[in-house]
């Protein structure tokens, strides 16, 4: 697709989101619209942020990390959504402002350790792996609650939420069902004494169903960019 199609693409977005949480008794502003742009090139990227959005995501670090230096005058707040290989962390906990998926207490050791002491704490999110499903990371629901207190004690990082990326779903109230299990995990860890604020929770193909059951950031790629160039 080209940029001169984004702007309507866009404001369709924001009108679904806004939809979706006006349905939930919720305001459009508590939902975060992350645009992740991998394997999108610059110029849509650019195009996007003229649009007015400030929150990008990227899964595919070389590739993130040009972005970010081309991009860096804009001052967008970059998101990494991608699996964290442990070879890698410290380019991220050095060029990003979040991180959704971690699942694994070394890799936050490491990020912690690596996080430049002149930034803010890098935000991150733990991916829980939902249906058990082999080929996806996230920690196992019976996992989170150790792996989410050893998080939560380490310096340089602030355990933000929950992130999960569900089975494949067409129908409305089975995609439903998964987000609703990733917020009651998280309504769980809050009971606990954890204190969580984010659901990164929802994608182009079910990002209402995500909303409607408290997604406090969705991602979305093709429903803003089209479909991503082969590479
Ligand atoms: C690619 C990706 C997305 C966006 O997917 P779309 O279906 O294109 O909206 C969201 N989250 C993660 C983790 C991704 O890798």
């Amino acid at each position: 697709m080209s940029p001169q199609n984004l702007p309507e693409r866009i404001a369709t977005v924001r009108e679904r989101v806004a939809r979706a949480a006006a349905g939930a008794g919720r305001s459009a502003q508590s939902v975060t619209l992350l645009a992740v742009g991998k394997a999108q090139p610059l110029e849509l990227l650019i195009a996007a942020a003229g649009c007015g959005l400030q929150h990008f995501g990227e899964s595919y670090l070389q590739e993130a990390l040009a972005k970010i230096a081309a991009l860096r005058d804009l001052e967008l707040t970059w998101h990494f959504v991608g699996r964290v290989q442990a070879n890698k962390t410290r380019p991220i906990a050095e060029a990003f402002a979040w991180v959704h998926a971690l699942d694994r207490l070394r890799i936050a050791e490491r990020l912690a350790a690596q996080r430049p002491f002149h930034a803010p704490p890098l935000n991150v999110c733990l991916q829980v792996n939902l249906a058990d499903e082999r080929a996806k990371g996230g920690v196992p629901p019976a996992e989170l609650p150790a792996l989410a207190a050893a998080v939560a004690s380490l310096p340089r990082l602030s355990l933000r939420g929950l992130m999960c990326i569900p089975p494949e779903e067409s129908e409305p109230a089975r995609q439903r069902a998964w987000f609703a299990r990733l917020r009651e995990l998280l309504e769980r860890l809050n009971a606990a004494g954890t204190r969580l604020d984010t659901l990164s929770m929802g994608m182009s193909g079910d990002f209402e169903a995500a909303i409607a059951e408290g997604a406090t950031i969705v991602r979305l790629g093709t429903a803003l960019f089209g479909p991503r160039p082969v590479q």
